[in-house]
């Protein structure tokens, strides 16, 4: 397929963008980390990729607008100087680069941070401090000296940051926004700030510095922004001054999901094509557009003139040259799983990809070429092997990958048939491609034992992690099922009770209360979650709230921890998982042990007491109990006295996921 859409320059009379492909801002944690060089190859390599126009991590324009203490910013020359040799790779390597400058405003995870009024978001620490009007001036002042900071630095414009419920967004909807005197009351004066700072920026970087307008098109919130103020606000926004419109979706605290993998591909494209027209700058839209062919789809039926796409440029910093060159399967996919990038961030770590361990990293997981390929053997496609064998064969190396299944994908296989984790398939089929490009030999269908493994120079064993056996009574009746049998199509009851809530025991209920995936029919995903038409109400929430279609299983999710249940999962997900589990009706029960399992159902009791012993009545029963590793190849090898390097699951089960397969195969191959 071709883009020419995607691919088409984009002139903005004074530049020109070399495509329709904005890198969108993330907070990655590099800027704060100081390691300049390690900032430059991140920006340099997504650059060099083909990337029309990156945007940075949003930069703090003051310390009371900063996201957190200590948040990256161009405070001093230093400062500036740091960024300039950002900016020059980037342009040595043909691309374009603008800083964001996000003010945090209530956000802000400090006692100093400010606000049009003094109340606090549902998901901060702190009360904001009310703004006077010489504090108004102040926000607006740092701000404008950001921007022009930002051009001494060598970047080609500045994105400002009004939407996602930040300071600039806090003004505009009385929610946040109390006030009385000319910035508070009619919209005329809660937009008043926004457009200021954008008059103001524009005067003081001149006419030829390219100037992005973050726009919140959907708040997502009770009381935000009607569509005609959206409206009104971009063509006030156009008229201060701005060169491009971005579209922000949601605010932060909104309780709909927004980038999370369960959110349709290009879900919110509709509401950036209602602004189409409106204005006579080039509007961008956003979220979960993770490949060529939707943002291709996108651009060619008019919901806008550039797409912006984020964590992709995580997971692929060649996304955009290898789309052009006709390879787009070679484009490692973002699963939108923010496992690596946001969870980190919101962990206070350095953000990285769950698919490419190696972004944020470019200068210290390097692949080199090898001197002298060896033959290895990797046994066990699952994502550890895989990634092993894949990195190992682009350094040279002659790599022979093995598994017992006819297919590649290890456990991939099976969470891919979760209801919302749809992405899991391409993600399968991209190493799919992956392994024929980097001419690895594929030998399915075997089970590989120790004698097998003879005449390599290197024998890698990635043999994954299986069930663990909780030792139940009863548990060998036939109407108990493990979770590969229930994902692999196993007959299940009416009545269901899941044995262990960790992201299995989660992902199988899941599974087994969805009919048609909403993830798959956006209108259904809508109504699922209550998204509306901001024309029609406030902020873009349906007025009858979120529809859920009826569970269709009656599902009983239990753990032995008191703990709230799901408590483990991801920092930013974990949340998504809770709330469309409790739409289904699944009860979540915690604080039992399991007695027995009669073929009336579950027997249980509370855990310290022993007492209140009770049937939970059930049709099936799921072991979803932990899994443990599966060794018995690399003991075998052990007792024969080969060695091997042991990864992955087959390593330690224990908290195992993706991300650490996939960190420990690439890092595992970048030494071999
Ligand atoms: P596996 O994926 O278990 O692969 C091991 C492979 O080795 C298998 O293909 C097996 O056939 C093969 N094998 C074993 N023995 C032999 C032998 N003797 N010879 C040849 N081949 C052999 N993780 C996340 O990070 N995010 C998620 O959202 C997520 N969701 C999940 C949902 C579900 C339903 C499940 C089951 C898992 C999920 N996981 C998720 C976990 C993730 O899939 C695993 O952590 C990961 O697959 C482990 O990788 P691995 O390569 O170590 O092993
Ligand atoms: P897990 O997260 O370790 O959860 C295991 C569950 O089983 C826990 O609820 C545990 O709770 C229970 N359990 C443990 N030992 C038991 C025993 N002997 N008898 C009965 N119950 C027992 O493991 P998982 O759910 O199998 O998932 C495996 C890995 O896949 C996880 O590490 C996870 O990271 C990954 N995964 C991730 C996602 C994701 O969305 N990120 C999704 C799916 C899987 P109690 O001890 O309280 O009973
Ligand atoms: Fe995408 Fe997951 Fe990588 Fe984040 S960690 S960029 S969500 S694939």
């Amino acid at each position: 397929m071709t883009y020419p859409h995607l691919l088409k320059p984009l002139d903005l009379g004074f530049t020109t963008l070399r495509n329709r492909v904005l890198m969108g801002s993330m907070h990655t944690g590099l800027e704060e980390a100081g390691d300049w060089g390690r900032v430059a190859a991140f920006y340099g390599a997504r650059a060099k990729g083909g990337v029309g126009l990156i945007v940075t991590g949003g930069m703090a324009p003051n310390k009371e607008g900063a996201v957190m203490p200590g948040a990256a910013g161009l405070f001093s020359d230093e400062d500036i100087a740091n960024h300039a040799t950002v900016t020059a790779r980037v342009h040595t390597e043909g691309g374009k680069i603008a800083m964001q400058i996000l003010h945090a405003g209530r956000y802000g995870f400090t006692p100093e941070c400010v606000a049009p009024s003094a109340i606090k978001s549902p998901i901060s620490m702190f009360k904001p401090n009310e703004l006077d009007e010489a504090g108004i001036e102040k926000q607006i002042a740092d701000i404008v000296t950001a921007a022009t900071r930002a051009q001494q630095a060598g970047y080609d414009g500045v994105e400002v940051m009004g939407s996602e419920g930040y300071f600039l967004n806090q003004f505009l909807v009385t929610h946040t926004n109390k006030r009385v005197d000319r910035w508070g009351g009619s919209f005329e004066n809660r937009m008043r700030l926004p457009v200021e700072v954008v008059k103001r920026v524009r005067a003081a970087v001149g006419p030829e510095f390219i100037l992005i307008y973050r726009l919140s098109m959907i708040d997502l919130t009770p009381n935000g922004s009607t569509w005609a103020e959206v409206v009104q606000l971009a063509k006030a926004i156009e008229a201060a001054g701005a060169s491009i419109i971005n579209s922000g979706i949601g605010w932060h605290e909104a309780r709909i999901p927004t980038i999370a993998t369960s959110v349709p591909r290009a879900a919110f494209a509709w509401v950036t094509k209602k602004l189409m027209g409106e204005v006579g700058i080039p509007v961008i839209t956003s979220n979960r557009i993770n490949t060529p062919e939707v943002a291709e789809e996108v651009l060619a039926e008019g919901a806008a003139d550039m797409v912006s796409m984020a964590r992709p440029f995580l997971a692929d910093a060649e996304f955009v040259a290898k789309a052009a060159a006709g390879k787009a399967a070679l484009i490692a996919p973002c699963i939108a799983c923010n496992q690596a990038c946001l969870d980190h961030t919101f962990s206070l770590k350095m953000s990285t990809c769950l698919v490419n361990p190696r972004a944020c990293n470019e200068t210290e997981l390097v692949l080199q070429p090898v001197e002298e390929a060896k033959q290895i053997a990797v046994v066990g496609a699952g994502p550890a092997g895989l990634s092993t064998a894949i990195a190992a064969a682009q350094r040279g190396h002659n790599v022979t990958l093995f598994d017992a299944a006819e297919k590649i994908g290890g456990q991939l296989n099976l969470a891919k048939q979760v209801p919302g984790k749809e992405e899991f398939k391409g993600f399968v089929a991209w190493y799919g491609a992956m392994l024929e490009d980097s001419g690895v030999a594929v030998k399915l269908g075997k089970k590989v034992q120790a004698e097998d493994l003879t005449g390599f120079d290197e024998v890698v064993i990635a043999t994954g992690a299986k069930p663990r056996d909780p030792e139940i009574k009863g548990q060998n009746l036939p109407h108990v099922l493990s979770y590969t049998e229930v994902l692999r199509g196993a007959k299940v009851g009416e009545r269901v009770a899941v044995i262990g809530a960790g992201g299995i025991g989660f992902d199988i209920c899941e599974y087994l209360v969805t009919g048609e995936s909403p993830t798959l029919d956006l209108e259904a995903w809508k109504a699922e979650w209550g998204v509306g038409d901001p024309s029609i109400s406030r902020g873009g929430l349906a007025g009858n709230g979120p529809q859920p279609e009826p569970p269709t299983r009656a599902v009983t999710l239990l753990q032995r921890k008191s703990t709230k249940l799901g408590k483990g999962l991801g920092k930013t997900t974990g949340w998504i998982h809770r709330a469309a589990l409790k739409m289904k009706g699944v009860q979540m029960v915690g604080g039992v042990i399991y007695d027995e399992i009669t073929p009336e159902g579950l027997v249980v009791s509370d855990i310290e007491t022993r007492e209140h012993r009770r049937l939970i009545e059930a049709d099936t029963i799921v072991l979803c109990a932990g899994q443990i590793p599966e060794r018995s190849l690399a003991d075998a090898l052990e007792a024969a006295g080969i060695s091997c390097h042991i990864i992955g699951g087959a390593d330690v089960a224990s908290e195992l996921d993706a991300k650490r397969a996939i960190n420990q195969g690439t890092r595992l191959a970048a030494s071999l």
